[in-house]
């Protein structure tokens, strides 16, 4: 049984990633020649017929039609089923370690497959409604169930909330890195709005490794540095870019840590620009994104596994 219902929830989770990966190559195309992204709806790009249903299943289509329009035999770019299987990577990964790893410390015992199941048989009496005798030692049972309760919604809450968000912080930076290859400019107001997401998320990952609040405001103010010194290097570049730089700095610095924020920031900005000149495609630029995408979420599995 357990395992009918593990398995049902890492296809689920798997499906979630990828079609969300599916929308995420829509917005790659579509944004930075600020289309819409709801109409048209999904065409080929060469002859422009429109793609039926049963083409548009994410990973499986394009290896059922191996890679080719299904009307003007013309290739279908691998980056589609490459980035559905980035994002479905990114969404097992992090729902396997909620599930599996369970919460350290006193806040999320029950944050393990075990665990799910004690406090969801300990749900069941309050269904039943057993505890409305009013008796001392009812009431003290009732206060225990309704401490498992709180923790059942909230591992509810946490599995699908984080996953969801830890995977949307992924695909926001895989996204900027596959418009940086495509040599397209992201607009301004999403490339300030997905650092801010991601900045944002330094409290939660400050208050999943730790619930003291001194070692908190330790871990805050190392981030803060790490953040700042990641965002120095930008300032070489010419100005129209350094709004991007900027930011992108600043990310690196909250998932690469203060010791690595300054020189691996600096490097990227060397080695992107050399090779842009060299071959024209940045794909380093893509390359830092990717590994930031990456080690945005391992923070997060981190944290939760150790
Ligand atoms: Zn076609």
């Amino acid at each position: 049984m357990t395992t009918f219902v593990l398995c049902a929830f890492a296809f689920l989770t798997a499906f979630i990633g990828a079609s969300l990966g599916s929308f995420l190559n829509v917005v790659i195309w579509r944004v930075p020649e600020k289309a819409s992204l709801m109409s048209p709806p999904s065409h080929c790009p060469k002859c422009g017929s429109p793609v039926r249903w049963h083409d548009n299943i994410p990973i499986v289509s394009w290896f059922l039609l191996r890679g080719k329009c299904r009307d003007c035999r013309e290739p279908i770019s691998f980056r589609y089923p490459l980035v559905e299987s980035l994002v479905c990577f990114v969404a097992l990964t992090f729902c396997a370690s909620i599930l599996f790893g369970g919460w350290t410390g006193t806040r999320f015992q029950c944050l393990s497959w075990e665990g799910f199941t004690n406090a969801f048989e300990a749900w069941k009496p309050i269904l039943a409604n057993e505890f409305s005798e009013a008796s001392a030692e009812s009431r003290l049972e009732s206060q225990l169930t309704t401490f498992i309760f709180d923790d059942f919604i909230r591992l509810l809450f946490m599995t699908v909330g984080l996953s969801v968000y830890v995977t949307l912080l992924a695909s926001v930076e895989l996204m900027l890195g596959f418009v940086r290859f495509d040599q397209k400019q992201a607009p301004r107001s999403l490339l300030i709005a997905s650092s801010v997401v991601v900045l944002l998320a330094i409290p939660m990952i400050l208050w999943l490794n730790s619930s003291d609040p001194s070692c908190q405001i330790r871990r805050l103010w190392i981030l803060v540095q790490s953040v700042v010194l990641g965002s120095v290097p930008a300032f070489v570049v010419k100005k129209g870019r350094r709004v991007e730089f900027m930011l992108l700095g600043a990310t690196w610095g909250v998932v690469s840590g203060m010791i690595l924020a300054l020189p691996g920031s600096f490097l990227c900005l060397v080695i992107a620009s050399v090779f842009r000149k060299k071959f024209g495609r940045d794909l380093l630029g893509v390359i830092f994104y990717v590994v930031i995408a990456f080690l945005l979420v391992a923070q997060f599995v981190f944290s939760l596994l150790f």
